[in-house]
């Protein structure tokens, strides 16, 4: 068996990012129906994230936390911030918590009170997150403390992204960006889904290394922060943990955005085209064969491998 040091006395520290999908349309349903059992609300979310924060916090004095709401259209920062505020120091050692506990969440809640509030007036509501967004700024943020860092100390990052909104297609493109560049880094994504499954986020936990779980029962969401992404990756692999899902792997075309099963690929620029057209929209290649491929033969294979552009199927 191999032996495992915990993080608290190897030297190393743990950074978790936790990306909250804050999408007032999907959010808002959910009020509707908060008087349904087994429904919960954005502000019980935000109380199992924050104990579950709170609990990452007290496993070792070496984990740092940062949380960031994602929007339709934006992401902000909702912790760390700047601890100048004064209402947040004369709250702080009032009534007997632990002061940093006390810090991220007042921090948390004030922010998210400011943040949901703030953009009232536009009327323009779409029913997509913006995760691929939010994950380049946790990776940036995580980039940034790595830099930070002198030659010798290490820094685990993983990012855990509670999702609630329904994937969005239109962002494929840039979501898979930002998982090659998080495997790149060696940032772990892990995924818990509150609603509908998420081809996109099995792709990136697949690829990440991470843990993708759609939770089974919404009332139950801090039980499931707690026992499953609560212990740090060192800590995996003696854990019985829920088993693998069978990934998604389909990809979104570039036409239209959308899912596809079988598609054709531009030889130049591996750009996927769910219907045949005669030259490639985003290098422009002009192909030389006429009419769509029914299957591969011989002869085409061997002319892919020459170079000439060319389409081919999935
Ligand atoms: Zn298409
Ligand atoms: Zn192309």
């Amino acid at each position: 068996m191999a032996k495992i040091i915990p993080a608290c006395i190897s030297g190393e520290e743990n950074l978790l990012v936790v990306i909250i999908d804050c999408n007032p349309v999907w959010w808002g349903r959910r009020q509707q129906q908060a008087a349904e059992p087994a429904q919960i609300v954005l502000s019980h979310c935000l109380d199992a994230i924050q104990v579950f924060v709170n609990s990452y916090l007290m496993l070792s004095h070496k984990n740092r936390v940062a949380v960031i709401a994602s929007h339709t259209s934006k992401t902000h920062f909702l912790y760390p911030k700047n601890m100048a505020d004064p209402r947040l120091d004369q709250r702080r050692g009032e009534d007997g918590r632990y002061e940093q506990f006390a810090t991220v969440d007042d921090t948390v809640v004030e922010e998210i009170k400011q943040f949901m509030t703030s953009d009232t007036t536009s009327r323009e509501l779409k029913t997509d997150t913006l995760l691929a967004g939010s994950l380049a700024v946790a990776l940036c943020y995580v980039h940034r403390l790595e830099k930070e860092y002198q030659a010798g100390q290490q820094l685990n990052s993983r990012v855990l992204v509670i999702k609630a909104a329904e994937d969005s297609p239109s962002q494929y493109m840039n979501l898979m960006n930002v998982i090659f560049t998080a495997q790149k880094q060696n940032v772990v994504i892990d995924a818990c889904i509150l609603d509908k499954e998420s081809g996109l986020l099995q792709q990136a936990s697949d690829i990440t290394g991470g843990i993708y779980l759609k939770i089974p029962q919404m009332s139950g969401l801090l039980q499931y922060l707690l026992w499953v992404f609560l212990p740090d990756l060192t800590m995996r692999e003696v854990m019985a943990l829920p088993p693998k899902v069978q990934v998604d792997y389909r990809a979104a075309c570039f036409c239209h955005r959308t899912l596809i099963d079988i598609g054709y690929v531009c030889s130049v620029c591996l750009s996927i085209f769910c219907s045949f057209s005669p030259i490639c929209s985003t290098c422009e290649t002009a192909f030389k064969l006429a009419k769509p491929p029914m299957f591969k033969s011989k002869k085409k294979k061997r002319s892919l491998q020459n170079g000439g552009p060319s389409t081919s199927l999935l």
